[in-house]
C-alpha cells in the first residue's frame, strides 16, 4: 500500500488491487502514525461497489468493525452502490447533544455537588440497567422508532424549539419499524432514556475558551458558561439491528455477485430488498437514539432546575454513526448518494438550506467529545467542506479498553480527577479505568488537523467540571 502526502493534513492511498477509488486520510503525520491497521480498512472500503470520489478517513481514525471508525464513504445507487451496516457501526446514530445553561462556572460551584448527586440517580446507565421512559406498549415504541425526538417532544418530553436544534429536525424519515426484529425490540423496550456503558457519558462542562465570539453567540455560548454534553446511542436495539442485517446481507452477497476484501464489510445494493430493509431498520434505530438523547436531556434539565435553579437550552444534537441519502456535487454533476459516516460528524457549511434560519449564517454546530479529563470542542462547518461535509467525531482511541484498564485502577483515576477539580460519578470502577484519558489521542491535535485540512473550524473549547460515566 502506497500512502503519499498530497496536501497539508492530507494523505492519499493510491488505488491498488480491488480499490475502485483512492483513499484519503485527513491527519497530521503524527496522527497518521497512530492509525495503524485502520489505514488498511480505509483501503478495503475503497473496493465497495458504487463508491464515488474516495474512501475518506477523519483525523481521529482508528480500527473498527470492517470500516475504520472515523470513516466516510459515499456510494451511488445508480452505479450499483451498496449500503453496509459496518459503515454505520453497531451503535446506530450514536451521537452528541450539547445544552447551554443560563449560569456560569462561578454560579455553579457552590451547588456542584448537589447537581452531581441529583444527576447520579437520574441518569440510568451501565449494562442494560433501567431507563427514564418505559414505553407503555408496542404503539409507543413504534412512535419512538418513527418519530425520534419529535415523538418524545409530542409526549411532553421537551419543547418545540429543541427540534429546531436537532439534526433532521429530531427524526430521520423513512424509518421502517417492520424491519426491526423481535429481539431488537425486546432489547430496546426497556432502555429508552439510558446512557449505556463505558464511552457514553453525561458531562457538566465549562466554556474554557471561545475562538469565534459571534458564531459562539449564535450557538448560544459564551466564555465561562456552564454546559451539559450527552453522548449516547441506540443501545441494544441498534446493536441487534446491525447484527441481524449483517447476517442477512452476508447470506445474499454471492447472489448479487458482490465480493469484498473483508467479510465484515457485508453489504447489499441500496436498491435491493436487503438494502432497503437495512436502511429502514437503521432509520428506526436512529430515531430511537435521538429520543434517547432527548429523554436524558430532560432528566438533566429537571436536576439543574431543582439543584441550581438553572435552565438548559439545546445548542445542537448530532449523530456520528449513520448512512444517509444526500445530494452532492461529484465530478461536475449533482448525484444522490448514500453517505456512510461512522465515527464521523456531518458538518454543513454556512448557508446550507438544511440548517435552521438562526444557524444558517454560522454553519452547523459540530460537537466533539475529547475525554473526561481533558477537553471537548464545539466546531462549525466551513464553506467548501470536504468528504461530503464531514469531520471528526472525537479524540479517537489509541489503546484498547483492556490495555487502558491495565494501566490504571478506577479508584485511583477518580481520585486524580477529583484532585483536578472534576466531580466523578461512575457506574463501575473497571468502566472508568477503561476510559482513562490517556487511552485516547490528543483531541486538540485532532481538531487542529480537522481545521488544517479544511473540514471544520474551532468555535469553543469546553473543559469538564463533572462527569457522569456510563
Ligand atoms: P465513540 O462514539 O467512538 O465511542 O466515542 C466518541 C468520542 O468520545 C471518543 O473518541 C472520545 O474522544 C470521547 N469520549 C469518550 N469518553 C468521554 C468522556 O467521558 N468525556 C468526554 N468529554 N469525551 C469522551
Ligand atoms: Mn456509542
Ligand atoms: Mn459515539
Amino acid at each position: 500500500m502506497t500512502v503519499v502526502q498530497d496536501g497539508p493534513y492530507r494523505f492519499r492511498i493510491e488505488p491498488s488491487g480491488a480499490m475502485r477509488v483512492p483513499g484519503v486520510v485527513f491527519a497530521s503525520r503524527e496522527l497518521l502514525s497512530t492509525a495503524d491497521n485502520a489505514i488498511g480498512q480505509v483501503a478495503n472500503v475503497a473496493a465497495l461497489p458504487g463508491i464515488v470520489d474516495a474512501s475518506y478517513a477523519m483525523p481521529d481514525v482508528h480500527l473498527g468493525y470492517g470500516f475504520a471508525i472515523g470513516g466516510v464513504a459515499a456510494t451511488d445507487p445508480r452505479d450499483g452502490g451498496v449500503v453496509s451496516p459496518g459503515g454505520v457501526g453497531f451503535d446506530i446514530s450514536c451521537g452528541v447533544r450539547l445544552m447551554a445553561a443560563d449560569i456560569d462556572a462561578a454560579d455553579l460551584a457552590p451547588v456542584l455537588e448537589d447537581v452531581m448527586d441529583g444527576l447520579d440517580p437520574a441518569v440510568p446507565r451501565g449494562m442494560g440497567r433501567g431507563a427514564v421512559w418505559r414505553p407503555s406498549g408496542r404503539e409507543e415504541l413504534t412512535g419512538i422508532l418513527t418519530g425520534g425526538s419529535r415523538y418524545a417532544v409530542q409526549r411532553g418530553h421537551g419543547d418545540e424549539r429543541d427540534l429546531l436544534r436537532c439534526e433532521d429536525g429530531g427524526a430521520v424519515a423513512d424509518a421502517d419499524p417492520g424491519q426491526v426484529g423481535e429481539r431488537a425490540v425486546e432489547r430496546g423496550a426497556g432502555q429508552v432514556g439510558s446512557l449505556g456503558s463505558g464511552n457514553h457519558f453525561l458531562e457538566v462542562q465549562r466554556v474554557a475558551e471561545v475562538y469565534d465570539a459571534d458564531v459562539a453567540a449564535a450557538f448560544g455560548l459564551s466564555g465561562d458558561q456552564i454546559c451539559v454534553m450527552i453522548h449516547c446511542g441506540s443501545r441494544g436495539l441498534g446493536h441487534q439491528i446491525c447484527t441481524d442485517h449483517v447476517r442477512a446481507m452476508e447470506a445474499r452477497m454471492p447472489r448479487y455477485g458482490i465480493e469484498v476484501p473483508d467479510r465484515q464489510l457485508a453489504c447489499a445494493p441500496v436498491d435491493s430488498p436487503e438494502g432497503r430493509a437495512y436502511l429502514g431498520a437503521m432509520a428506526a434505530a436512529a430515531n430511537y437514539a435521538r429520543a434517547n438523547r432527548q429523554l436524558l436531556a430532560q432528566a438533566a434539565r429537571r436536576v439543574f432546575r431543582r439543584a441550581a435553579g438553572a435552565r438548559l437550552d439545546l445548542v445542537y444534537d448530532v449523530s456520528h454513526n449513520l448512512a444517509k441519502m444526500e445530494d452532492h456535487d461529484v465530478d461536475g454533476g449533482r448525484r444522490r448518494l448514500c453517505v456512510h459516516r461512522k465515527g464521523a460528524t456531518r458538518a454543513l457549511p454556512p448557508g446550507h438550506p438544511d440548517l435552521p434560519p438562526d444557524l444558517r449564517e454560522a454553519g452547523q454546530p459540530v460537537l466533539i467529545p475529547g475525554t473526561m479529563g481533558t477537553a471537548s470542542y464545539v466546531l462549525a462547518g466551513v464553506p467548501d467542506g470536504r468528504a461530503f461535509y464531514s469531520t471528526c467525531h472525537g479524540a479517537g482511541r489509541t489503546r484498547s479498553r483492556h490495555q487502558a484498564a491495565r494501566g490504571v485502577d478506577g479508584r485511583t483515576l477518580r481520585a486524580r480527577m477529583e484532585a483536578d477539580g472534576i466531580a466523578v460519578r461512575a457506574s463501575s470502577w473497571r468502566g472508568l479505568a477503561e476510559e482513562a484519558p490517556d487511552a485516547y489521542k490528543d483531541v486538540s491535535a485532532v481538531v487542529e488537523a480537522g481545521e488544517g485540512a479544511g473540514l471544520c473550524r474551532k468555535i469553543a473549547r469546553l473543559e469538564p467540571v463533572g462527569v457522569v460515566k456510563g
